[in-house]
């Protein structure tokens, strides 16, 4: 299972100590437990389930009984450079989460939805600056990154080449990064992403806006009729800016018994990507300046919006293989899921670009500090808290409540399916204390009482790690 001969003498010694101890079945079922999280909460503590009209205790749990004393929980994080474990089940949730709503038939979602009009719309962020690009083979055009123009300025002010002759690999680091760092407006960048959510937020209002105007009704008149329901996630480009990928769908006015009803007025999706475009194009939100010598700029998407219909099974026959379908886009928007701009730094650590950026988030945070009284309402403040996102505070994955299913329920089945196939005794109420706090999942006629207390973050020793990790390892290959 694990090539013990190849690890350092100190961990040898763990990894043999763990596999030699008579508790190392129940150890192994707490791996399993938690999926081999590589960061497993560790707690100490107990919990009794009661029957609350007898009061006779049910069941008890006590980590005192455990091995080492201890219960694990799932760190639960979604990011793949964290945890493989937990990072793969929070892409299966969102890829379920996003195909209930655009698919239908599954997770309380009616195979009827795909009757709705749905589009698939990414919005980008303008341009600050030219920088390195690289283009896919098989466009139309030249793959050269900025082919030089026979006319017009040719160097910038700095004397540096304002093209590149260039054909740079997708992954070469020196895609996304300026072609001169002292013409690039980091500034304008950093406000721009800063807004990003608030841009966001503008455009649903233009868009709901549009539609009602389309429809020729008023807002409130055509909320009766029909809702823009959507799901979004931010991406990360390699120029350090996010960029927004939605599916927008429209729905009925929700009903008791039927919470999503066609749209009672027929807008077709060419029509609702028309709408979208126009709504894209109108938005602006002037921000703040973030000192007294900056300049308040007016702030929008990038000529960049792309719109997409999404056809559902009902009329995949019709449809050329180009069509964008219910499973790629969920399998789309899965897979950015688990990346967070930390693992773009990470992976290029000698990009200057995004450290350069990551340096003026600081600075710009420290500024907002500074500004004495002001600084309570500078809008700029609490900046530094993201200098790891490059700026960027929004939600890095969120919907309408209408979208489809919620995570919170997706986890609750899942944690019904494992405590069937699991024995409860071995599970313990550990898991739910991690989970969300949520009991709803004991019949009303039980009471957990319990005491939990953090113990620590990760396996307990090198070698349960190195233990763990290769069980997860076989679990993938399985
Ligand atoms: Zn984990
Ligand atoms: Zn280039
Ligand atoms: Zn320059």
């Amino acid at each position: 299972m694990l090539a013990t001969a190849e690890l350092p003498v100190g961990l040898r010694a763990e990894v043999t100590s763990r596999l030699a101890s008579p508790d190392l079945g129940r150890w192994l079922a707490q791996v399993q437990q938690v999926g081999a999280c590589a960061r497993p909460i560790r707690l100490v503590g107990f919990s009794d389930t009661i029957d609350a009209v007898t009061g006779e205790v049910l069941r008890s749990f006590t980590t005192s009984s455990e091995p080492d004393g201890l219960a694990y929980t799932r760190c639960g994080n979604r990011r793949r450079k964290v945890c493989e474990s937990c990072s793969h089940q929070y892409q299966g949730d969102v890829f379920h989460l996003i195909m209930a709503g655009a698919g239908g038939g599954m997770k309380d979602v009616p195979a009827e939805i795909v009757t709705h009009p749905l589009v698939f719309a990414t919005m980008t962020a303008p341009s600050f600056g030219p920088v390195h690009a690289s283009k896919k083979p098989g466009r139309p055009g030249s793959r050269r990154c900025r082919p030089r123009s026979g006319t017009g300025r040719q160097l910038c002010a700095h004397g540096r080449p304002l093209w590149c002759m260039s054909v740079h690999d997708h992954d070469a680091p020196v895609v996304g990064q300026p072609l001169c760092a002292d013409c690039y407006d980091y500034l304008g960048h950093l406000v721009w992403q800063w807004w990003a959510p608030e841009l966001w937020r503008r455009f649903t209002i233009t868009l709901r806006r549009m539609l009602a105007r389309h429809v020729g009704l008023s807002e409130t008149a055509c909320k009766q009729l029909v809702r823009v329901q959507f799901a979004k996630v931010a991406e990360f480009q390699r120029r350090g800016l996010i960029h927004f990928h939605a599916l927008i769908r429209l729905d009925g006015r929700p009903v008791a018994g039927d919470p999503f009803p066609p749209p009672a007025v027929a807008v077709d999706p060419d029509t609702l990507a028309r709408l979208i475009h126009q709504a894209a194009a109108q938005v602006r939100y002037d921000a703040p300046a973030i000192d007294g010598a900056d300049v308040v700029r007016s702030l929008r998407f990038g000529a960049q919006v792309d719109v997409r219909a999404v056809h559902g099974q009902a009329d995949r026959e019709n449809t050329a293989g180009a069509e964008l379908h219910p499973e790629t886009v969920a399998a789309y928007v899965a897979k950015y899921a688990t990346k967070a701009a930390a693992d773009l730094v990470g992976e290029q650590s000698g990009n200057t670009h995004l450290l350069r950026v990551k340096k003026l988030v600081r600075k710009v945070a420290v500024r907002a500090l500074a500004g004495g009284l002001m600084a309570e309402d500078n809008p700029y403040r609490g900046l530094g808290r993201w200098a790891d996102m490059l700026g960027f505070r929004g939600h890095f994955a969120s919907k309408s409540r209408r979208y489809s299913t919620t995570l919170g329920r997706l986890r609750q089945a899942r944690r019904d399916h494992v405590r069937s196939r699991l024995n409860a005794a071995q599970i313990g109420e550990a898991v739910r204390v991690g989970d969300d706090g949520d009991l709803a999942e004991l019949e009303h006629t039980t009471l957990v009482v319990g005491s939990w207390r953090f113990a620590g973050i990760g396996w307990l020793t090198g070698g349960d790690a190195a233990l763990a990790a290769a069980s997860a390892a076989r679990a993938r290959d399985d």
